[in-house]
């Protein structure tokens, strides 16, 4: 982040905005709007500033600003286009210890003025932190398109309990449960359907019920939610609100930055892929953990790459709390072989080349590798293999000792769906050596059989709009 956001207190006190245009208009009307005391300097101003002028709060002086403007000034906003004045209003503020900004002259800015959409009290202020303000634009567009305007009259009313809220219930924990029932539930529902009467009977029904069970602990509960192979677009809509809800999250080595990044800020964050000194916690020492934390209230969030059912060990997980009577909701995510396979553009099956497509991991154990051969060598079969990076060798091997044709194409895709994603194609002969050849260190899944071929087809149009998989291919390919 190149920016702090912070939300500025400036009711009662002094801008200065110089200039008269509309730049200069915009930025006195936002000032007005959030109550500050508005100096505007230009000696001829535009048609815009009219209504403006009749604002009380705005000062009008028909010249350029001097130093002693400065006094009790909190912000300055240079909006002249004109080299010099711009310069010296920097000089002046600088001298004065004011927060800056010149409209598009960036080594004069202290701050970047954001794109906002306004549901007073609710604001959300968006930032390209300078480099594209189109974009900020754009997505503002979309967000005043999601919120009804009778959001900001909720947040008006929300706060109206606040105190009630505070001093109701102790815990922050507490207040912050009971609000997010109370907005998403039937008290948001009231209000936004336009019955705030009935909205605020119910948040004090709710309220006198949760303040009544505040001294007795209440059961928390568990998500185990898939978080997809890696591309955070992956999430599903519940993964990501029940991402925001959580109290902690224990998360893999498998979950992205990327998606890490959207849960809740404030959730307390365990690495259960590597915990401590880097030793990876046992499956019971995380199951224990999450039952612990459940019985204490919290909101426990299970976040697992990909679909938490799929070699993710969800099912022993789920055996030891419902054993626990902890409540549980399990979310599916995406699994690698899907996201691995639509994004290096192979199709798992497909009308002339598979009917069937097996799923299964290979962790070599003292070098064998306990598979039921007689049912992987399908030429009408794609067998997608889990966890078999490392076992490549002797899996290839095997598959070859087992009948397989040599010739059946085979493909590794490295960190699929992700912005490194690399793909590595041959033949189950000469697969291993040409990982071994790659950068390839994974996570990593195989694809065995002819739908691999299918690749060369499609891949300029499922990667179209990742250039950079692109490059990698190439890269790939002079190997
Ligand atoms: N539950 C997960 C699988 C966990 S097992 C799921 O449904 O996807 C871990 C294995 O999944 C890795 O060894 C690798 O084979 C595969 N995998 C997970 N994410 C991957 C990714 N982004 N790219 C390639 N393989 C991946």
């Amino acid at each position: 982040m190149d920016h702090l956001p912070i939300f500025l207190d400036v009711k009662g006190k002094t801008i200065i905005v110089d200039g008269g245009g509309t730049p200069a208009a915009r930025r006195a009307e936002r000032a007005l709007n959030a109550g500050a005391k508005v100096s505007v300097f230009c000696p001829n101003l535009s048609a815009e500033f009219d209504t403006l002028l009749m604002n009380a709060n705005l000062t009008y002086f028909p010249r350029a600003p001097e130093q002693s403007d400065f006094i009790d000034c909190v912000v300055a906003y240079g909006a002249t286009e004109m080299d010099d004045r711009d310069e010296a209003l920097y000089k002046m503020a600088k001298h004065a210890n004011v927060l800056v900004n010149i409209a598009d002259v960036t080594h004069y800015c202290d701050f970047i003025t954001p794109s906002v959409v306004d549901r007073s009290p609710l604001v959300i202020a968006v930032s390209s932190g300078g480099n594209a303000p189109i974009i900020a634009r754009i997505l503002r567009a979309r967000i005043e398109v999601m919120l009804p305007a009778a959001y900001g009259r909720l947040t008006k009313f929300v706060g109206g309990f606040r105190e009630t809220v505070m001093a109701k219930l102790k815990t922050t924990d507490q207040r912050r449960h009971f609000w997010e029932n109370t907005i998403e539930g039937q008290v948001g529902d009231f209000f936004l359907a336009g019955n705030p009467e009935a909205a605020g009977i119910r948040l004090m029904e709710d309220l006198n019920i949760a303040a009544a069970q505040s001294d007795t602990p209440q059961m928390g509960e568990v998500y185990l939610v898939g978080a997809g192979p890696g591309d955070s677009d992956l999430l599903t809509f519940k993964a990501l609100r029940l991402m925001q809800r959580a109290d902690v999250v224990l998360y893999d080595r498998l979950v992205s930055p990327e998606i890490m990044t959207l849960v809740r800020r404030d959730a307390e964050r365990v690495n259960v892929g590597k915990a401590p000194r880097q030793h990876t916690m046992v499956q019971e020492d995380i199951t224990q953990m999450m039952v612990t934390l459940a019985k204490q209230g919290k909101r426990v969030l299970r976040l697992k790459g990909g679909d938490p059912f799929i070699f993710g060990r969800g099912g022993e997980e789920l055996e030891e709390l419902a054993a626990n009577s902890v409540p549980f909701q399990v979310i599916p995510g995406i699994t690698a072989a899907s996201g691995c396979a639509s994004y290096a553009g192979i199709p798992l099956t497909h009308r002339d080349h598979a009917q069937s497509c097996v799923l299964i991991t290979a962790h070599g154990k003292d070098g064998v590798l306990d598979l039921d051969w007689n049912s992987l060598i399908n030429p009408a079969q794609t067998v997608v293999v889990y966890m078999g990076l490392g076992s490549l060798d002797i899996l290839s091997q095997q598959f070859l000792k087992h009948g397989l044709d040599p010739a059946t194409p085979a493909a590794v895709i490295d960190n699929g769906t992700r912005s490194n994603q690399q793909v590595v194609t041959g033949t189950i002969s000469d697969i291993h050596q040409k990982v071994v050849n790659s950068a390839i260190k994974g996570p990593a899944l195989i694809i065995i059989g002819s739908v691999v071929t299918l690749r060369d087809e499609l891949r300029w149009f499922t990667e179209s709009d990742k250039s950079d998989h692109k490059m990698t291919l190439h890269a790939q390919e002079t190997l």
